[in-house]
């Protein structure tokens, strides 16, 4: 079994003095965790945290963003290749916050999936059904279409990809999936990559959405959630370091 794989999405938050201290608070509460992180942080610190990271092994150093280009005159973007110069192995595309901000479309977020791949960087794929979509019975369908994307934009490349199930109604809302809810749609998608490729057991399927201490013990044990995609709990070191407890004991 693979171990579970915990990912932090600070989003817009930190600062050089809360950064330093909330890693230094979980790297010295992780001895003996037996889980994969990630901390993906806003690119104005990836600098700063390569070097807090420096020299452990335990958590990768991620992005929130990585541009569809390779290159040139496209002002206020960030390219894999830059990511890949500050050694980013993770970087989130297609978080709902993007699609609904910035209209990024399943074409981009697939091409997007694409030029973090060529550099060797992991694309953590979200995918995820708004409240109104789920009311009108469109969850599979939703999901479906957004990972089809990716599919077919990345072809064999597939298995090294990441996918994050977050539904829009439970990102920073307070509102969870039930594990049985988030446990139905996650086996939509394992079905859907296994029908694309024959490594999808390599691939780890994240659930996000208010995950937290309380919470994460139950959502992990799921068959089909391969670990978490965290916000709000993740600048908490004591609220990060219980879920990754969580994720190592259900590893
Ligand atoms: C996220 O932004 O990816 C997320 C899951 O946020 P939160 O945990 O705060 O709902």
């Amino acid at each position: 079994m693979k171990p579970k794989f915990i990912a932090g999405n600070w989003k817009m938050n930190g600062s050089l003095a809360a950064n330093a201290s909330l890693l230094q608070a979980v790297l010295d509460g992780s001895k003996g965790m037996n889980c994969q992180v990630a901390v993906c942080v806003p690119s104005a610190y990836l600098a700063q945290v390569q070097a807090l990271l420096a020299g452990q092994s335990l958590i990768a150093l991620g992005s929130q963003d990585v541009s569809a280009q390779e290159v040139g005159a496209f002002t206020g973007e960030i390219s894999a290749g830059m990511l890949k110069d500050f050694a980013v192995r993770f970087a989130i595309v297609g978080h709902s916050e993007r699609r609904q901000y910035h209209a990024e479309s399943d074409a981009v977020v697939a091409l997007k999936a694409q030029r973090a791949l060529s550099s060797g960087i992991t694309p953590i794929v979200c995918v995820g059904e708004t409240l109104a979509e789920r009311q009108a019975g469109q969850t599979e369908e939703v999901v479906r279409r957004q990972l089809a994307a990716i599919i077919h934009t990345n072809g064999h490349c597939i298995s090294e990809i990441v996918v994050a199930y977050e539904p829009v109604w439970a990102i920073g809302t307070g509102l969870t999936a039930t594990p049985e809810q988030a446990q139905e749609v996650h086996a939509v998608l394992r079905a859907q990559l296994k029908a694309a490729t024959s490594h999808s057991n390599r691939i780890s399927i994240l659930y996000g959405g208010s995950m937290n201490a309380a919470n994460a013990a139950q959502l992990l044990a799921q068959a089909d959630i391969d670990g978490g995609l965290i916000g709000g709990a993740a600048l908490k070191a004591a609220d990060f370091l219980a879920i990754m407890a969580a994720g190592s004991k259900t590893a």
